[in-house]
């Protein structure tokens, strides 16, 4: 039964924790090493990974324009006890041109570690399986809903760590169980019509973009900028996204 697999939560709701956790870290590679940025909402990124300028630009932007009320990125920006890791897929997938054609994936895991880990690549669009096109940042904005709801999973087991209230652990249980179900054949499971439809619709209709009603169907290809679903080697104008621009968005239009 599939209950019994969250037995371990009873007893040690914190399975792992990385002590040096915090924040949003984004892996890329240069000189042939790994190296990691800390993004810090309003710090602006001087140097030349256009990866970095790319999902800086990507962060701040949502962060200035939420589509919906819980500023997510924010919380998951500022949060001192989690981390989210955005990685370049690119580092993972060994540099070959289908590594650029992936768009991202969150290592979904044990739910209560204080780390979520996405894959990601900056410049990836999606047309969709209702045949609309989708920019990258809405990709990264669906990427971070996972991410945010393992933080959610995190602080209420921290909680029921401090409380040892049952009924905390209930809750969580009951969550975690029902977003690893699967109750629509559109998805692979119940957490990804959560995320399609609270976080990566809003955003995609924020931006103009088309939406997916399934995890099937759909086909990546590259962009021209991170905003924008204009295939690469798109001749024309394309539009700014709308609402407040941070300069870094400003930056990638250049
Ligand atoms: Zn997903």
């Amino acid at each position: 039964m599939e209950w019994d697999r969250y037995g371990f939560v009873a007893n040690n709701p914190i399975i792992f924790k990385d002590p040096n956790g915090t924040y949003i870290i984004i892996y890329y590679e240069e000189d042939g090493k790994q190296q990691g940025y800390r993004y810090e909402y309003g710090v602006s990124y001087e140097g030349d990974n256009s990866f970095i300028q790319n999902t800086v630009a990507q962060l701040d932007y949502l962060i200035e324009n939420s589509p919906i009320d819980e500023n997510i990125i924010q919380q998951l920006a500022t949060d001192e006890d989690f981390k989210w890791e955005i990685v370049n897929i690119t580092l993972e997938r060994m540099h070959t041109d289908d590594a650029k054609l992936s768009d991202g994936i969150t290592t979904l895991g044990i739910p209560t570690t204080n780390v979520a880990r996405t894959s990601y690549f900056d410049l990836v669009g999606f047309k969709t399986n209702t045949g609309g096109l989708q920019s990258p940042v809405s990709t990264l904005y669906h990427e971070g809903g996972h991410a945010y709801l393992r933080l959610q999973y995190y602080q209420l087991a921290q909680k029921y760590q401090e409380t040892k209230d049952p009924n905390i652990l209930i809750e969580l249980e009951r969550t975690i169980e029902k977003m690893e179900s699967t109750t629509s054949t559109d998805y692979l499971n119940d957490e990804e019509q959560y995320v399609n439809e609270t976080y990566e619709i809003p955003l995609a209709k924020q931006m103009g973009d088309g939406i997916r009603t399934s995890d099937f169907g759909s086909k990546t290809y590259e962009t021209t900028n991170p905003f924008t679903s204009k295939p690469k080697g798109f001749i024309g104008p394309i539009n700014l996204p709308p609402g407040k621009l941070p300069k870094s968005v400003i930056k990638t239009f250049r």
